[in-house]
């Protein structure tokens, strides 16, 4: 078989890295281009005119560092490499580069070959794995400026539906219903705590991102979902609140919970969903 040819896995892991390696540019990226068109937009209204703001999107600039804004080397920009090269420190000011950017990066490279494996060399697996990634993109998003951009969750959830449609089509009405549900319920949860605390307990995005993953595994598997996700939520919050005093009340975006959940799901639902309706059972 060609899947047990010497280079098969090693490139597909390799593929997997440069993947992950743009992933990090989305990430850092597009919450700047998204508070840039916001400005823009918040300008016009007010009639204050443009602002000549330097070209800023997925492509340019070049890569650089973070605090003296040298532009780095193409060897410097190789996946997992150019960091362990320089062992996370920029070449130029010596500031420490973030260790996400190799960890996002070796995560599209398992990514990749848990779905080849799980599989095959297929479309399906590479629908699973684009799913996979802007799950984890939405993640670190949300954790670091609590956003959960549309520009990602939408798409999202139309491919989620496509999927079904191309892929197991006898399995698409209950991804439209888990869609619909994903949103209402979150929806409804949102209005009820605002009535009855005048807080608001969790974003737009997230209803967004829970209609998403309804779509993607369909509305049975939303309980399981929700249940994973609000109780680790909920164990992290109180171990990250009683860690630190100042942490007291800072919100926890309940992104990431919802995206590792749904990741979860998408990879093992299957015996997921086997394994709780046996212990419910
Ligand atoms: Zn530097």
């Amino acid at each position: 078989m060609q899947y047990f040819s010497i280079t098969f896995w090693p490139l597909i892991f390799i593929l997997g890295l440069c993947l992950g390696s743009f992933l990090n540019v989305v990430i850092t990226r597009l919450p700047v281009m998204l508070m840039r068109q916001w400005r823009q937009e918040a300008r016009a209204q007010l009639a204050l005119g443009d602002e000549p703001l330097p070209r800023f999107n997925l492509a340019q600039p070049r890569s650089m560092c973070p605090r003296c804004e040298t532009t780095l080397h193409w060897h410097d920009n190789l996946p997992l490499i150019g960091w362990l090269k320089r062992r996370g420190r920029c070449a130029h000011c010596q500031a420490r580069i973030s260790v996400q950017y190799p960890l996002i990066e070796f995560a599209g490279g398992v990514l990749a070959i848990t779905v080849v494996l799980l599989y095959g060399f297929s479309w399906q697996a590479l629908w699973l794995y684009g799913a996979c990634l802007t799950l984890l993109a939405l993640a670190v998003i949300d954790w670091r400026v609590q956003l959960l951009p549309d520009a990602l969750t939408l798409p999202l959830l139309w491919a989620g539906l496509l999927y079904q449609w191309l892929f197991q089509p006898a399995f698409l009405a209950d991804a439209v219903i888990g869609a619909v549900a994903g949103y209402l319920s979150l929806w409804s949860f949102y209005w009820l705590f605002k009535l009855a605390t005048g807080k608001e307990g969790m974003g737009f995005g997230d209803f967004k991102l829970l209609a998403a993953l309804g779509a993607w595994l369909g509305w049975l598997s939303l309980p399981l979902v929700m249940l994973f996700s609000a109780g680790l939520g909920a164990i992290l919050g109180i171990v990250y609140q009683a860690s630190s005093p100042q942490a007291r009340g800072t919100p926890i975006p309940f992104g990431p919970f919802l995206a590792l959940a749904g990741w979860i799901m998408l990879l093992a639902g299957n015996e997921v969903l086997a394994m709780y309706l046996n212990i419910v059972s």
